[in-house]
């Protein structure tokens, strides 16, 4: 194991948390990012004062406290150590299982990794998909307007939105891919079915004796 839990719970959990868990009045605006005056929480024991005057400082960017009256610099963790009277160690883990962080081993953190995949880009298959049609169709910037062709384009896209997986995005491509070309061939006839056309059209135009 890498890091500590000390380093972890400093790094996961807000000094505004911590100042929240120990009652302290916090300004509506703590989350702007500003550095805040506050009232220790350790005033009444420590200040000469005994805590009447905002003597803490927060400052949200870095996760740290200091106050004045104390001159003690507290992140989240040192914080809660010398609130709750225990050793840092035992802070950090208290604050974790607090705001419910569990820690991962190496097996785990394996396994989370592998088991992330990004959502398969549909625009991007989209894409792919009229790339192929048009390197493999030569007419295809004017077929693709076509009824049945347009018709069996627009199926495919509206199926994309059952692909979630890279598997699926392979699949989808694969059929689609097929469907299409189906689709062309069928709207572009072939050469020997353009020459029985035009013997067709021949015969009928008179050309019998
Ligand atoms: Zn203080």
């Amino acid at each position: 194991m890498g890091r500590s839990t000390v380093a972890v719970a400093n790094e996961q959990v807000s000094i505004v948390t911590v100042l929240q868990m120990l009652g302290i009045e916090l300004p509506d605006d703590i989350g702007s990012g500003r550095s805040r005056k506050l009232h220790c929480p350790f005033g009444d024991v420590y200040h000469s004062d005994q805590g009447a005057s905002a003597a803490m400082r927060v400052y949200p960017e870095t996760n740290s406290a200091y106050c004045f009256s104390c001159s003690a610099y507290f992140t989240p963790v040192s914080l809660a150590a010398k609130a709750m009277g225990c050793s840092m160690p035992q802070a950090a883990e208290q604050l974790l299982d607090r705001v419910g962080h569990r820690p991962l081993d190496l097996a785990g953190q394996w396994a989370q990794a592998k088991e992330y995949e990004p959502d398969p880009d549909k625009a991007l298959l989209a894409d792919a998909l009229k790339t192929y049609c048009r390197r493999k169709h030569p007419g295809w910037e004017m077929q693709q307007f076509d009824g049945s062709v347009a018709a069996v384009l627009t199926r495919c896209l509206g199926i994309l939105d059952l692909v979630k997986t890279a598997n699926d995005a392979t699949t989808w491509l694969d059929v689609c891919k097929r469907a299409m070309d189906r689709a062309l061939y069928r709207e572009q006839p072939s050469l020997s079915q353009r020459y029985d056309l035009l013997l067709k059209q021949h015969r009928t135009e008179g050309g019998a004796p």
